[in-house]
């Protein structure tokens, strides 16, 4: 009896392990009622309510400014053509065409898909002065905006991929 619990327990671990796909992914969402991807509208939502629905790494970096270690993430070095969304709402935030190759390990861009997706607030934690990058729709954190950015810009949106959700072109 023991080992059958053993093997259940196993294979749910096994399960929770995978990487999750678009379609969990998708499924994910349909218990999110503020994700779209064409209503532009602000949300209002209290930690409380989106702690209630995001997965706890999403939360914690969307809601608590958290950071994810670097060259972990699922997009740093992805050079897919598509457009990134918020992973919080479904607001559209960057295209791959303004991705760079970054050496720091999270998904750099040199710039929003346009100047209204995304607000910036100074950050002074951590003993740092940063400028903060929020999701205009629904102020999640997404991460920091710096000046050392390449061409035409100058900047460097250094964002979190558990924030993000990529669309690959042509679907
Ligand atoms: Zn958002």
């Amino acid at each position: 009896m023991m080992r059958i619990l053993a093997i259940i327990i196993l294979m749910f671990a096994v399960t929770e392990c995978k990487p999750q796909s678009k379609d969990t992914e998708m499924k994910e969402h349909k218990h999110n009622p503020y994700y779209s991807r064409t209503d532009t509208t602000h949300l209002n939502v209290t930690d409380a309510e989106w702690k209630k629905i995001l997965p706890a790494e999403v939360y914690r970096v969307a809601r608590e400014s958290g950071t994810e270690y670097p060259f972990t993430g699922e997009y740093w070095d992805s050079e897919a053509k598509g457009t990134y969304y918020c992973a919080v709402c479904g607001n559209k935030l960057f295209r791959s065409t303004a991705k760079f190759a970054s050496s720091c390990g999270w998904p750099s861009f040199f710039e929003s898909v346009n100047p209204d997706a995304v607000n910036y607030w100074p950050d002074n934690s951590m003993g740092m002065s940063r400028i903060e990058v929020e999701c205009a729709r629904c102020d999640s954190h997404l991460g920091h905006i710096f000046d050392d950015g390449p061409k035409p810009t100058g900047k460097r949106y250094c964002m979190n991929s558990i924030v993000l959700d990529f669309e690959p072109d042509g679907k």
